[in-house]
């Protein structure tokens, strides 16, 4: 059975939470897009811990940790990864690589470094982790496929090819030094030798599983909103965020993935630029802020405080929808027990026209949110263990919102920590 976890907003929802919870059950859990650029916190018993590249099943000594093809892989950032997850007592977790997953070069994160500088003001919002190269360079077919660290020849010839282009980029937009062959290869080599011990051919090995009927969830990273194509252009990530492109980014049939629990977040936070309709500012942001997450809202990867905002029933619907969500895991909601009253953006008005229907972006860009009020519950929720002992007034909210998803909640995370969950 394949199950993806997914994010339905604009990532950081708690999928790391979640994934982690559900992982109990799992035999295989397998990251299948995006790469380093973004983190997932994690609490469990061996403490507080922010991954960014292996998949958040992996502190189980029963589960098989995935790089699947469809994520940027940075060799050295996960071998440290794994490395300091043992040094702070998690079991050496099994780990494996598709040996056609493409390699994050030293390269892709000076190219991402620069093209931030040369736009100034008008950047993506990037994370430098050297995501758009990455990508980039892999549909340009000038990407190095992990198979080809093993092949000498292959190896020389290519770097070859791939410098006479990026030499010339860097010479005469960016004026900054060219590569040198000699040490890319020395580079290359290492990683080689670094990530030799993962690489498996895993689209066959998820071919068994699957015959053997174990239980795999997919890892998505960010949410529907960063998504390229439905997302919030240009202002997304460059890989699909969607649990569809799991069965591409694992290598698996896409009849597979029978559940997709979709992660939505009680209120709404941003990292980056981008259009976000019911974002709020000043006081009121800094609040929510604070008491947001785990300890204050600031990104797992960057640190940047994250824009906040109220809950987005129409771009929470449409993530749900975009995503194939066949339930809801809705997390976060302990954070909002000091509100009087709920903001919930229920529409958009554009144009002096309301809609439900999330628009394209220059639409969005437009967009005022028009609001509708719940009670608040005035209460810590932390501890509640089911669904009857949490307040009316949460009830009551949880209910509004899941009418306007149009999608079942399942799950209802109350608090950080591995057990803070409420089944419904
Ligand atoms: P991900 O990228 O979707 O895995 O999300 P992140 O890990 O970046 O962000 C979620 C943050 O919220 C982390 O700091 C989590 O520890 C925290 N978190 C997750 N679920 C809950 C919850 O139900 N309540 C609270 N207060 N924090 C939570």
């Amino acid at each position: 059975m394949v199950k993806a976890i997914v994010g339905a907003n604009w990532g950081d929802e708690g999928k790391g939470k979640i994934t982690d919870m559900l992982s109990e059950e799992a035999d295989i859990i397998v990251r299948y897009q995006g790469g380093s650029n973004a983190g997932h916190t994690i609490i469990n018993e061996y403490g507080k811990f922010a991954l960014h590249l292996l998949p958040s099943g992996v502190f189980y000594k029963h589960t098989t940790s995935v790089i699947g093809n469809g994520v940027a892989l940075n060799i050295p950032y996960l071998v440290e990864e794994i490395n300091s997850l043992v040094g702070r007592g998690v079991p050496r977790p099994k780990v494996l690589v598709s040996d056609r997953a493409q390699i994050m070069m030293p390269y892709h994160i000076l190219f991402d470094q620069y093209e931030e500088e040369r736009l100034g003001g008008k950047s993506f919002g990037s994370t430098k982790s050297g995501i758009a190269p990455f990508y980039s360079d892999k549909y340009a077919k000038i990407g190095f496929q992990v198979s080809e660290l093993f092949d000498d020849e292959v190896l020389k010839d290519k770097i070859a090819r791939v410098c006479e282009v990026k030499n010339v980029i860097l010479e005469h937009l960016y004026h900054k030094p060219a590569i040198d062959q000699e040490e890319l290869y020395h580079t290359l080599i290492e990683y080689r030798d670094m990530v030799e011990p993962y690489v498996c051919d895993v689209a066959a090995f998820l071919y068994e599983a699957i015959k053997e009927g174990k239980n795999i969830l997919l890892e998505g990273q960010l949410g529907a909103l960063k998504d390229p194509d439905f997302g919030i252009y240009p202002m997304v990530t460059s890989s699909s965020t969607l649990a569809a492109y799991g069965a591409i980014g694992a290598g698996i049939p896409a009849y597979e993935i029978k559940n997709v629990v979709t992660v939505v977040k009680a209120y709404s936070s941003a990292v980056g630029a981008g259009e976000f309709v019911s974002e709020i500012f000043g006081d009121e942001a800094d609040e929510l802020r604070k008491r947001g997450g785990d300890g204050g809202e600031y990104g797992a990867t960057t640190g940047r405080p994250r824009r906040m905002g109220w809950f987005d029933a129409v771009a929470s619907r449409y993530g749900c929808r975009m995503q194939g969500a066949t339930e809801v895991a809705f997390t976060v909601l302990d954070v909002l027990g000091y509100l009087d009253e709920l903001p919930v953006c229920v529409g958009y008005e554009i144009d002096g026209v309301v809609t439900k229907d999330f628009p394209t972006t220059v639409k969005l860009g437009k967009a005022k949110p028009v609001y509708e009020y719940l009670p608040g519950w005035k209460q810590d929720i932390r501890g509640v263990k089911t669904y009857e002992e949490l307040p009316e007034n949460c009830r009551k909210y949880i209910e509004f919102i899941e009418r306007e998803l149009e999608v079942p909640i399942t799950l209802i995370s109350n608090g950080p920590g591995r057990s803070d969950i409420i089944l419904k």
